[in-house]
């Protein structure tokens, strides 16, 4: 099919959610993608820092395929190896008590909610506890972790959501402590906050907020959805910072493009939920837990997260060139493989003229900012590439 044809099709047939962008890709390769006319693209988008070994890696496809031809779903009523294997290997890289696997980021985030609930109830506080959230926050869309999600924009139509959510400023302790009180229960936060606008957590923030939590039996739950997997330069972005979650969310890059999540708990948190408190239909299956094991291997025997370490300083350096270099970009944070570039105008036009003509895929995250969330396999001529792909489609 011509490529309006298709995007007329889809028009016609998919929920107007998205305004997508007028391309349609059709296989990659590396770190390279490429659409129905043949076009080669850079990809420094990665599906939303989801695909971390790119496409195609070595090992990974047959990995998946295999898994396919013997058996990929039996529901949760029945063990399976492939979701014990990959939950063995998430526990070791996280120091973490127990997993449960989800579909997604948004469903992991509720098993974190209902965790907290739990563990609230479980100490007698019945229905007036208080969560802690942070506003600019991303948790995703189902009703609960958009109750927690700080963002007027997606909140209001949905109203009334979760009661006794209270959002505090992002590594600002001072706002915590004046929210906190014998309610609280727990605080959700991402490690570092990528939809706002990638704010990695300061040291004090987050340690506070862990010996608040500790002085009142209070749960933290990081949500490492879209920090977590290597992307900060750690296996996890917490591990930077020397504190440890009682409940850690993660998904995007776990299954390298299969839709699994998981949130893991350590602690009094690994036991506050009992049988049939919660459950799954597909969660955990053997085809998305073979491909999350698959990675988790990967991630091992090729040092995904020392080349990370190695390609993210790099990409910083050559970040902070061409900050240097145009007058309209107001800052530059980040870490690792994940790292942002605000200015002081709208992103719009530059991610698109970057995708069109210059041929890289990259993604905003919010209204002035550009995400940088490549596949942690790029190398530093990809590195250079994007920047003169950038830094063209900028100065145009
Ligand atoms: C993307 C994201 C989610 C939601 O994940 P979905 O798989 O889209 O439901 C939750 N938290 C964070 C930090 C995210 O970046």
């Amino acid at each position: 099919m011509e490529k309006e044809q298709i995007i007329n099709k889809a028009e016609k047939v998919l929920y107007k959610i998205y305004n997508r962008f007028p391309v349609v890709f059709d296989h990659g390769k590396g770190v390279r993608l490429y659409d129905t006319d043949g076009e080669e693209y850079l990809d420094f988008g990665a599906g939303i820092a989801v695909m971390g070994l790119g496409y195609d890696y070595p090992g990974f496809n047959d990995a998946v395929k295999a898994q396919i031809d013997k058996i990929y779903h039996i529901s949760n009523l029945f063990y399976n190896e492939p979701a014990i294997a990959a939950g063995e290997k998430l526990l070791r890289a996280s120091c973490m008590d127990k997993v449960f696997f989800t579909n997604s980021g948004t469903e992991a985030v509720e098993g974190a909610l209902k965790i907290a609930k739990r563990h609230a109830f479980n100490r007698g506080m019945r229905t007036d506890y208080e969560i802690i959230a942070m506003k600019h926050s991303f948790h995703g869309r189902s009703l609960g972790a958009l109750s927690v999600t700080g963002n007027d924009h997606y909140q209001i139509p949905f109203a009334p959501l979760l009661p006794n959510i209270r959002f505090a400023e992002y590594n600002d302790l001072d706002s915590v402590k004046a929210l906190w009180s014998d309610k609280t229960c727990a605080v959700i936060m991402e490690t570092i906050q990528g939809e706002g606008g990638i704010f990695p957590a300061t040291e004090e923030f987050i340690g506070g907020i862990r010996e608040l939590c500790d002085r009142s039996d209070a749960l933290l739950i990081l949500d490492e959805v879209q920090c977590g997997m290597g992307r900060s330069g750690f296996m996890f972005a917490w591990q930077e910072y020397g504190v440890k979650p009682d409940v850690m969310t993660v998904a995007k890059a776990l299954g390298n493009g299969m839709p699994i999540g998981a949130f893991l708990a350590s602690g009094r948190a690994a036991t506050a939920m009992e049988s049939g408190d919660h459950g799954t239909t597909f969660g955990g299956n053997p085809l998305v837990c073979a491909a999350a094991s698959k990675v988790l291997d990967i991630f091992e025997q090729d040092h995904i997260v020392e080349h990370v370490n190695e390609i993210g300083s790099y990409l910083w350096e050559k970040l902070e060139e061409l900050a240097a270099k145009h007058d309209c970009i107001a800052d530059h944070r980040g870490r690792g493989l994940i790292q942002g570039l605000e200015f002081t105008v709208p992103v719009g036009p530059i991610i698109t003229e970057a995708l069109v003509n210059q041929k890289l895929v990259l993604i905003g995250a919010g209204s002035h900012t550009i995400r940088v969330v490549p596949p942690l396999v790029i190398e530093k001529a990809d590195v250079d590439e994007m920047i003169r792909r950038l830094d063209t489609a900028i100065t145009r």
